[in-house]
């Protein structure tokens, strides 16, 4: 006897590329993008430029006070990342691939091993010569208690959030890991991110090249809408939930009730 029945749904495996976009309705800024913080101030970009950042510890003391300011740890998830958390509670095959460094899909509920972070953590930090990794909390109370630049508490090396900077490369398994997946998906969903810049963009021709169906959810065109199986322009905190219930629902399977947090 099999265990599944002929007469159930397909449950196809989806992935999630999210980007920016996922997070403007939490009050983040995206970091690197167009509306990225050296829009206020182009010397900005030199604060996530490793060779400056290396370079020069006033660049490092101005990033720390930015991190300080900034909050990323305060940020909390919204309604597209819970909708992630949800459609993953149904049972169904899912994995994020994500350029934000928020950890706001494991936060909103979604396992932290179905997440892949692109560009890194912004939670963690890394110390450039030893690698020792460490909680970006900690390093954030070192700077309130009148550290300027906290060195690495293992080998006092230099310090950095744990994210891919300018002239840094990705992590070269992360990426391979990210391809695989955009390879084997049924549904690419790419949301919130303009797909103008690499890996994104590589990772929906991975998917294209296996046969996946494509939907783009993102407020402005991208240049895969054309070869997009749909094109979902409405507002991510609406739209998102919306699509993965759908999903949900083409695979046969029920929408689970929130633990708790409005939907
Ligand atoms: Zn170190």
């Amino acid at each position: 006897m099999g265990q599944t029945s002929s007469a159930e749904a397909f449950r196809p495996l989806v992935a999630a590329l999210t980007g920016a976009g996922v997070s403007t309705d939490s009050g983040l800024r995206d970091y690197r993008g167009p509306q990225g913080l050296w829009r206020d101030d182009p010397a900005n970009q030199r604060l996530v430029t490793i060779d400056s950042y290396l370079a020069d510890p006033e660049i490092r003391a101005r990033s720390w006070q930015l991190r300080l300011r900034t909050g990323v740890l305060q940020v909390q998830p919204n309604a597209a990342h819970r909708a992630f958390a949800a459609y993953e509670r149904t049972g169904l095959p899912l994995r994020v691939l994500t350029q934000n460094v928020d950890g706001l899909h494991q936060l909103g509920g979604v396992s932290p091993r179905k997440v892949l972070e692109l560009h890194g953590t912004a939670r963690r930090t890394e110390c450039t010569r030893c690698h020792a990794r460490g909680d970006m909390a900690e390093a954030l109370d070192r700077v309130r208690a009148g550290e300027a630049d906290p060195p690495c508490t293992v080998c006092g090396g230099v310090l950095k959030s744990a994210t891919v900077y300018f002239g840094e490369h990705l992590n070269p398994q992360v990426l391979g890991e990210a391809r695989a997946i955009a390879a084997a998906c049924d549904v690419l969903l790419a949301v919130g991110t303009t797909l103008q810049v690499h890996p994104a963009a590589g990772l929906v021709d991975v998917a294209l090249a296996g046969g996946a169906r494509v939907i783009v959810v993102n407020a402005d065109p991208t240049p895969y809408d054309s070869v997009a199986a749909e094109v979902i322009r409405e507002p991510i905190g609406t739209s998102v939930p919306a699509l993965l219930r759908r999903l949900a629902k083409e695979a046969d399977v029920e929408w689970p009730e929130s633990p708790g947090a409005p939907e």
